[in-house]
């Protein structure tokens, strides 16, 4: 069984007909790079399995367990499926380590102490280690995002989407964000990763999924998609 289920789902915002009938499975450990051009519904596909958005129809299983199930805790469900965004989202006046630990203290209830020293082991993990002090503004927009990401997985999540989280940044600094989401894949996460860089979509990427028009129009591995002519 996969991972991560997508059966049938459809969104419409409006009229608008966003997703069409997207049947996806996701298996552990996979890195599904998904690309298309704009407009094409990449960003809903992650909003809408991490439940930012509502499905019109459809189904979407983490684990097997529906996303929409009545008797599931929509609270745990989106525990397990972390997502780092575009723009970094933290909370300008904490510290990096106080925004990374803050989710497992108020929603988990982790023992400070405890999701403070985890804090500081993630924060090393995405070379941070000399600036779990440091506050948003003090620090660049790559490691702004790469705190963004420790604060993401300080949920211990199962699957971890990433919308564009480079798109923002100067180019210089699109380097250190993908290493970071390179060791994770390399430690075996399962990702959804939305993104325009197709170095990293060759080299990390289990399996490319191109939307284009609200659709799934293909589904392969990288060697093969970026072999075509
Ligand atoms: P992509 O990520 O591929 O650029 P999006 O998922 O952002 O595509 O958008 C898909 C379509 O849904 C676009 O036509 C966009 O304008 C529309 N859309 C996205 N978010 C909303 C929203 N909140 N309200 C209405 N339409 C939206
Ligand atoms: P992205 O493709 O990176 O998601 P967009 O510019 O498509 O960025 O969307 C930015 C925000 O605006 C998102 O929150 C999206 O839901 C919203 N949005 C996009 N298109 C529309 C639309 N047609 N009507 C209302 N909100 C929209």
């Amino acid at each position: 069984m996969s991972l991560l289920e997508f059966e049938k789902v459809n969104k419409y915002f409006g009229e608008t007909h966003v997703l069409k009938d997207i049947d996806l499975e996701i298996d552990e450990q996979e890195v599904a790079v998904v690309i298309g051009p704009s407009g094409s519904g990449k960003s809903t596909l992650l909003r809408c399995t991490n439940r930012l958005e509502e499905i019109q129809s459809g189904e979407i299983r983490l684990d097997g367990v529906p996303l929409t199930d009545p008797d599931a805790d929509i609270n745990v469900l989106r525990q397990r499926i972390g997502m780092v965004f575009q723009s970094f989202n933290l909370f300008p006046h904490k510290t990096a380590l106080e925004n990374v630990a803050l989710a497992p203290k108020k929603v988990k209830g982790v023992r400070p102490e405890d999701a403070e020293a985890d804090a500081r082991e993630l924060l090393e993990r995405v070379g941070l280690g000399d600036q779990v002090g440091s506050y948003p503004s003090e620090l660049s927009g790559g490691q702004q995002q790469r705190v963004a990401i420790a604060r993401a997985l300080a949920m211990d999540p199962d699957v971890m989407l990433f919308d564009e989280v480079t798109s923002a940044l100067d180019p210089e600094l699109v380097g250190e964000v993908l290493e970071v989401m390179r060791d994770l894949a390399d430690e075996g996460m399962t990702m959804m990763v939305v993104t325009h860089e197709m170095g990293f979509a060759r080299e990390v990427a289990d399996t490319i999924t191109l939307m284009s028009e609200g659709r799934i129009v293909e589904r392969t591995p990288p060697e093969q998609f970026f072999e075509q002519p």
